[in-house]
């Protein structure tokens, strides 16, 4: 049996945050890497942390990392239960499959990815001779016996090394076998490398949505979430607010929930009256759940009386506090309808999602 260390202890002292649980469409970037590790067939897998971050979950152990890269190496190798331990790092989040079942596959004590320098390379100043050198990546393969005892020589010597192949040769003289590694498990190292994941791991989809009220006198006017009128309301079930009614129609149907009708129907008494925030509350729980995050929000809201201008920044402000979205990515157009809309008020929107790429890269 194979296990996996997945490495999450670092301090982000490069970084400046702690890396590994930054959110990448959603999800803490450790969880790239164990999706992949899982994909690959593992299911013994121990999730290294620093110190007061151990997370709670069922299907991996946690285990607290040490002072050196190769003390949480050692944590998490020892609470392995694999005669043979892939040992990655979680900055390395745009591992693919094939690369891991290569390092699976290979046989030998340890088993190291690596490729070769694009640039070329200058050493102490001279030009190094670029076949012959090589970049080292994860995961690496260890026999768990063998890691255990070359770190404990280490560990008596005082000696500190980077990586398992390099603590491996220098104390037991052991040369790895070598598999061809993949220039995109980048590790991510400095904050725009996170945005480089981003765009790699990051899928955006860009749903529609659509909304229209009749408008009748003596009820108030919801759009947004924000009172804009009390003489002249949506007539509705709920409160009528066709914007909030429209984004959350395209998230829903994006999602498989069919549409805003099938999730809150206005048969349901529950919903009588309802303020349509309640709608959205429940409909960002579903995206969270999925990972799903909305990163844009573009709206056209055609409305003869009353002018929206007054209250466009008090609705811009209210759709990114309930869609959790910057303000500066929300757009709110208010069209007047030149007279051919007297009695309704009507709602376009585009919803920009982010969903996590749950799909093998290919290459
Ligand atoms: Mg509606």
């Amino acid at each position: 049996m194979v296990s996996a260390v997945l490495l999450s202890a670092g301090r982000g002292k490069r970084a400046g945050v702690k890396k590994q649980f930054v959110r990448i469409g959603g999800v803490p970037l450790y969880e790239l890497s164990l999706r992949v590790l899982r994909e690959a067939g593992i299911t013994d897998i121990v999730l290294v942390v620093p110190e007061g971050e151990e997370v709670r979950r069922p299907d991996v152990r946690i285990i607290v990392g040490g002072p050196e890269r190769m003390d949480s190496v050692y944590n998490g190798v020892k609470a392995a239960r694999g005669e043979y331990v892939l040992v990655h790092d979680s900055a390395r989040a745009n591992v693919s499959p094939e690369v891991i079942r290569r390092v699976m596959e290979a046989e030998g004590d340890v088993v190291v990815p690596a490729v070769r320098s694009p640039d070329s390379v200058l050493y102490d100043g001279a030009y190094a001779d670029r076949d012959r050198v090589l970049l080292v990546q994860t995961p690496q393969k260890v026999r768990r016996e063998l890691y255990l005892e070359a770190y404990e020589r280490a560990k008596r010597k005082g000696k500190i090394y980077t990586d398992e192949g390099s603590l491996i040769y220098g104390e037991m003289g052991i040369e790895p076998t070598l598999v061809e590694g993949d220039r995109w498990n980048f590790k991510v190292t400095y904050p725009e490398d996170l945005n480089v994941l981003r765009r790699l791991k990051v899928e955006r989809r860009t749903l529609f949505g659509y909304d229209v009220h009749h408008l009748t006198a003596g009820r108030p006017l919801f759009l947004g979430g924000v009172k804009v009128s009390d003489e002249v309301g949506a007539a509705g079930h709920s409160d009528g607010d066709a914007v909030l009614h429209a984004v959350v129609d395209a998230l829903l149907s994006f999602m498989g929930y069919g549409d805003i009708g099938s999730v809150f129907p206005d048969t349901d008494p529950r919903w009588e009256g309802a303020k349509s925030t309640v709608f959205v509350k429940r409909t960002m729980e579903f995206a969270r759940e999925r990972g799903i995050s909305v990163s844009r929000l573009d709206i056209t809201v055609i409305l003869e009386r009353p002018k929206l201008g007054p209250f466009r920044e008090e609705i811009v402000r209210s759709l990114s506090r309930l869609f959790s979205v910057p303000e500066e990515d929300v757009s709110l157009k208010a069209k007047s309808g030149n007279g051919l809309y007297p009695d309704r008020v009507e709602v376009f929107a585009l919803v920009e999602v982010t969903v996590p790429d749950r799909s093998p890269r290919k290459g």
